[in-house]
């Protein structure tokens, strides 16, 4: 069958840019969004708006500052705050950029992340990324939060600090309770150069946040080099009763 001028440039924009279908449904878009999600998934998409956990940035019901966890908890970064949350719905945005869609997903994913970044409370001159156990990094090709966090410094103009280095190969964390992740993570970072970390106020970029214990972990070694503060930033954070990890969340 003859190709279309048409679909020859959606091709030619395709190897370019990646596809053009919503990142969300993989429906084909009108392409005048630049998250590229369609309009039905923009209307659906649970966003965060006022509705989450000042600490750990989790969407709650109710008009309440803090959720159930966070009553009882400390982390070592000053808080958490996130796109959307992480549902069946939103799940396969993740699952496909991690496993077959670096260059479709990262630049309408990283601009959700700026947008919400330039409205939000968080507050921060330098940016730093989770750094994979370097087996895993092999096996996938890269690194998803290294990727989000180094375009989000092009559109922001903050800088990239490549501070974080991995010391342990850890169990995958998906499998494991929060307990568990929390004894896993621990000493598994260290701060490479801590002259760059001397107070900075650092934001770590990710693309899900469940436990938070990977966070920590990075947040505790960041503040111990010297850092003035540490916040958090992801993609999604998965809720209370939501649904199980469909995808390996270990970094
Ligand atoms: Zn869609
Ligand atoms: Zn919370």
């Amino acid at each position: 069958m003859k190709e279309t001028t048409k679909e020859k440039i959606r091709k030619v924009e395709e190897f370019l840019f990646g596809s053009r279908a919503c990142i969300c449904c993989g429906k084909e878009c009108d392409g005048d969004n630049e998250y590229k999600l369609c309009k039905d998934c923009m209307d659906v998409i649970p966003f965060t708006k006022d509705n989450y956990c000042l600490r750990c940035g989790e969407i709650i019901k109710g008009d309440y500052d803090y959720c159930i966890k966070c009553k009882d908890r400390d982390f070592e970064f000053d808080y958490a705050r996130s796109v959307f949350a992480y549902t069946e719905l939103t799940a396969p945005i993740i699952f496909r950029f991690k496993y077959n869609g670096l260059r479709s997903y990262v630049y309408p994913l990283t601009k959700l992340l700026r947008d919400y970044f330039s409205t939000s409370d968080l507050i921060a001159d330098s940016v730093v990324f989770v750094p994979m156990p370097e087996k895993r990094q092999k096996e996938r090709g890269y690194n998803q939060s290294f990727e989000l966090a180094k375009e989000f410094c092009k559109l922001t103009g903050l800088e990239l600090l490549e501070v974080l280095e991995r010391t342990k190969d850890n169990v995958k964390q998906a499998t494991l309770n929060a307990k568990e992740r929390s004894e896993n993570i621990k000493g598994s970072f260290k701060v490479i150069d801590k002259n760059k970390v001397k107070d900075r106020e650092l934001l770590i970029i990710d693309d899900v946040m469940t436990t938070g214990s990977t966070a920590n972990e990075c947040a505790k070694v960041l503040m111990k080099a010297g850092a003035r503060n540490v916040q958090v930033l992801t993609l999604a954070k998965t809720v209370a009763g939501g649904i199980d990890m469909l995808i390996d969340d270990i970094k």
